[in-house]
């Protein structure tokens, strides 16, 4: 106690308690009367800027419990909240509770989970995580991998793995210049992130295939293959097959099975793009729709979508982990410890493009425990049976057009009820009327959803991966966007 160093930094231990338990007090009333609130703020930019004012950095420094009360009411009153039973955009999740005070532990300890040596428990974590996340989906425990920030970086990792495995060996060395093109192929709904990963691993976006969909809007195999054929007549190298388990637009999941053999029959690399749809191959009625998920040489998941983790949390599960090993380890002379490859240490740096590494394992690790396997079940079979409500409601009612249901995601669009007289310009308005509704729904804050482009239909969707919402916040949610949509089509015709 005597030898502590006067600084600006520290913290007391009876100050940070009494900040820890008002903070405490104030997100657990937040949890508790979240539905009370508005989704989002109806504050633009502009008024936000306000609030923060355009001051330098201060020259001294503040008091930090004035700091966590004002910043605390700052985020209470002005942000949109994805935990909120009417929260059904894009794909994002209400975050478990328990994740917040992973977080908090988390960066109390500050483990750096790019080395073993840094980290020696937390890596353990990490590792079991991925084993259970493996075991979750339904595949072979022994697929290893890394924790990401989502998605994007899931999906990027896999690619270059699937590069080192599938190019000529001395692609690490030359880059591409020495090789053939290599192509990789997905389906049209694929998501962005592979024009990124083509611009950003130098293959440019030329070398992506996007193969058309089916009426189902899965990935025709069939041109997959004549595409495959066309690209060896023309000299290129084919190197990798995505097919997605969930779309975002719709939540369709490609025929992985056939995908597959496809990939074995060409020697391809078959990765699998779950970031949103993964977990719900545990559901036993889904099994069929996701066989073929076994054979995948690498999938993407993201815990911060369906597992409910609060954000960041990706991760990236390769059949033989070797193939990350072979990437991206690398061999500095200030690492005195041992690495991956030698059978030594277990160091994540040397899995993935991240150097120092945080401790986003513990949020995911400790969900899965406090939820189970069971609960987790329950819960995303639940958001599924919601979703079918929503488009059973979107049916029922005479305004409302229902497009498709898939996993948990919706697409609808409103109809107004005087719209016969308008033949030829029908489809057009729609598009406009639906657009414009989406965006004023979005604004109103009593509900939030986004959009989907269905067979050239502007549809409204909505996508439940939250354990807040009731059947009752979809029949409010109905009469919202009914009522929103008779007011947006009054205001166009005007
Ligand atoms: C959400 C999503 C992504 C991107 O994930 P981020 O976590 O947003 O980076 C990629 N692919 C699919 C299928 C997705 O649903």
């Amino acid at each position: 106690m005597t030898n502590k160093r006067e600084n600006s930094i520290e913290i007391s231990k009876a100050e940070f308690q009494k900040m820890g338990y008002k903070l405490i007090d104030t997100i657990s009333d937040f949890f508790d009367n979240i539905s009370d609130k508005p989704v989002t703020t109806s504050k633009s930019p502009k008024e936000l800027q306000k609030l923060l004012g355009d001051s330098s950095l201060p020259k001294h420094g503040s008091a930090a419990a004035d700091l966590l009360t004002s910043t605390s009411k700052l985020l209470l009153d002005n942000s949109l909240f994805n935990g909120h039973p009417k929260f059904f955009g894009f794909i994002t999740s209400s975050p478990a509770p328990i994740g917040a005070f992973a977080d908090l532990l988390a960066s109390s300890i500050n483990a750096n989970v790019g080395g073993q040596i840094l980290s020696p428990i937390a890596t353990e974590i990490e590792k079991q995580t991925i084993k259970w996340l493996a075991e979750f989906i339904g595949v072979s425990p022994n697929y290893g991998g890394v924790l990401v920030s989502g998605g994007n970086m899931a999906n990027f990792t896999a690619f270059l793995a699937a590069r080192t495995a599938k190019a000529p060996k001395s692609i690490k060395e030359d880059g591409l210049s020495n090789s053939k093109q290599l192509i990789t192929y997905c389906s049209k709904s694929t998501h962005t992130w592979i024009d990124k990963a083509a611009i950003l691993f130098g293959h440019g976006t030329k070398s992506v295939r996007w193969i058309p969909t089916d009426a189902s809007n899965k990935m025709n195999n069939q041109i997959l293959e004549q595409t495959i054929k066309d690209d060896l007549k023309k000299g290129h190298q084919p190197f990798m097959v995505v097919g997605t388990a969930g779309d975002v637009s719709t939540g369709v999941i490609d025929n992985l099975e056939a995908i597959a053999a496809i990939c074995k029959a060409n020697d391809l690399w078959f990765h699998i793009d779950g970031a949103y749809g993964a977990p719900a191959a545990v559901i036993p009625e889904l099994k069929e729709l996701f066989k073929g998920i076994k054979d995948a040489d690498s999938i993407a998941l993201d815990p911060h979508k369906w597992l409910y983790s609060p954000l960041e949390a990706g991760c990236t599960l390769v059949k033989n982990p070797k193939h990350l090993i072979n990437t991206y380890s690398s061999h500095p002379e200030y690492y005195n410890f041992s690495l991956s490859e030698e059978g030594g240490s277990l160091n994540y740096f040397e899995y993935g493009l991240q150097n120092s590494r945080g401790f986003r394992a513990l949020k995911v690790w400790l969900a899965l425990q406090h939820i189970g396997n069971d609960g987790y079940i329950k819960l995303i079979t639940e958001d599924i049976e919601l979703s079918k409500y929503f488009y059973e409601l979107a049916n029922k009612h005479p305004e409302i057009e229902p497009v498709t249901q898939n996993l948990s995601i919706a697409t609808f669009r409103y109809i107004p009820k005087d719209l016969e007289k308008m033949d030829k310009k029908r489809d057009t308005y729609l598009n406009t009327l639906n657009e414009e509704l989406v965006n004023n729904l979005q604004e109103g804050g009593e509900l939030f959803l986004s959009n989907a482009i269905v067979l050239e239909k502007y549809c409204l969707r909505t996508c439940i991966v939250n354990f807040r919402t009731t059947k009752k916040d979809i029949e409010e949610s109905i009469e919202i966007i009914v009522k929103e949509g008779r007011k947006t089509h009054e205001q166009l015709k005007a």
